[in-house]
């Protein structure tokens, strides 16, 4: 079970640097928390994590249900553990926990032969199609404060997922000069110069076309092609791009329309373009509720990225006819688990398949129903300890709780699963 770690017994204030919010991939570790019954941000008026916070206020009953009534915990698993011998094809969908609730989760998918997608999986697929046919050009949040001098950011206006996106860029003390930012057809209630005060000038350019139109004339721009009509605003945009010493895009895979991943590619091709004569790299907006550790972990245990299937047959990766959506559609599973430990904004999809939930206490009203085992589970940097890798994909943040609950982690629940299956006998590993 958790504990809580040192320095934010319940009641205090965890300080800046002691914090790790985990409501977003951006994981911010430089403000406070006041914890308590109440838990309270101090240093940011983030709006993501405020609701994050204020969904764990009065968390009610943390009581398991099978098929909506009430039961232990040891219960909850015995159930979920019958249902998981008994289904022929489960999916393991939401996914949203952190590395050690994704090791686990890993190790009871290979016992049942299970495919793995996050609920965020149609997003991602853009970013990770580039990077399997192309590779990537990254760059990360330290690079953009100390090199940065333009960033572009391209259909997103980057802080309606990630609020603290434009103070994680604020530039380095001793940086010689300011980055400018441009908004690149980024719609309404794009940022101006009040909300990036460090920038040197803040900009937001909307010429006429499609996404993947825009950023093809762009490229092109960039690469000094002539184009007959090309359009002044792009042009002169393509000419601060050249003239940058560090150029940096910013993406938001989840913002594009069908086929994102030809936006992608396409602007992997421009930077591939600056990096011949100047410095530029891409940062991808995305990863939240763990998508980017259930991809990381996933990865590095089994060699291939989300919507794949693992067991004891091999595994075997689908990026289109692994997709939750398409699978529980077409009915091509029998069983979803489904997990959602950071907000009860994730609610498992509608389905008449069993539903196994391990998830944020907020879900307890919706998942208490008839053909669900539901399972509160702890939050990670809440009430249970963790890790999370951040959104540039280089960084793993420890998360520390701040109070204990009693709940279980993901990572305890999946472990107790496993040893149900395979010992044949409940109970054999509490969690
Ligand atoms: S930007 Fe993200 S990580 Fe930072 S405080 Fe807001 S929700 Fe938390």
């Amino acid at each position: 079970m958790n504990t809580t770690s040192d320095g934010a017994a319940a009641g205090a204030a965890a300080q800046p640097g002691t914090w790790t919010c985990p409501f977003c991939s951006l994981l911010c570790d430089g403000f406070a928390l006041e914890s308590g019954s109440s838990l309270r941000l101090r240093g940011s008026d983030c709006p993501r994590a405020r609701a994050g916070l204020a969904a764990l206020d009065d968390i009610g009953a943390l009581t398991p249900s099978v098929d909506g009534v009430a039961c232990d915990l040891d219960a909850a698993l015995d159930a979920a553990a019958d249902r998981l011998a008994a289904a022929r094809l489960p999916l393991f969908g939401g996914l949203a926990t952190d590395v050690q609730g994704m090791r686990a989760l890993y190790r009871l998918a290979n016992v049942r032969g299970a495919i793995l997608d996050h609920a965020h999986g149609e997003a991602m697929m853009p970013a990770l199609r580039m990077l399997q046919d192309r590779g990537q050009m990254f760059t990360t949040l330290a690079e953009i404060r100390n090199r940065a001098d333009l960033i572009v950011c391209v259909g997103t206006d980057a802080v309606s997922g990630h609020p603290e996106f434009f103070r994680r860029c604020a530039p380095v003390e001793g940086k010689d000069s300011a980055a400018r930012v441009v908004f690149l057809a980024a719609g309404e209630g794009t940022p101006t110069a009040a909300d990036i005060p460090w920038a040197s000038a803040v900009d937001a350019v909307s010429p006429p076309g499609d996404a993947f139109d825009t950023v093809a004339m762009l490229a092109a721009l960039v690469d000094g092609r002539r184009i007959h009509d090309a359009d002044g605003v792009l042009a002169a945009l393509a000419e601060a791009m050249r003239a940058a010493r560090y150029c940096v895009i910013v993406w938001e895979p989840a913002r594009l329309p069908p086929h994102g991943a030809l936006v992608g590619e396409a602007l992997l091709r421009l930077l591939m373009n600056l990096n011949r004569k100047t410095r530029a790299g891409a940062f991808t907006l995305g990863g939240n509720d763990g998508a980017q550790t259930a991809n990381g972990a996933m990865s590095w245990l089994s060699g291939l990225p989300l919507r794949s299937r693992v067991g004891p047959q091999g595994v075997g990766h689908d990026p289109l006819q692994y997709a939750s959506a398409r699978l529980l559609e077409e009915r091509a599973v029998d069983l979803l688990l489904w997990v959602a430990s950071f907000t009860p904004g994730l609610p498992p999809p509608q389905t008449a398949l069993p539903r196994i939930v391990l998830g944020h206490p907020g879900l307890t009203a919706g998942c208490a129903q008839a053909g669900s085992v539901f399972i509160p589970v702890a939050t990670p940097g809440i009430n249970a300890d963790g890790h999370l890798l951040r959104s540039d994909n280089v960084v793993s943040l420890p998360l520390y709780a701040v109070r204990d609950d009693g709940l279980p982690t993901v990572a305890e629940v999946a472990r107790a699963l496993v040893g149900r299956l395979t010992t044949g006998t409940a109970a054999k590993e509490g969690a």
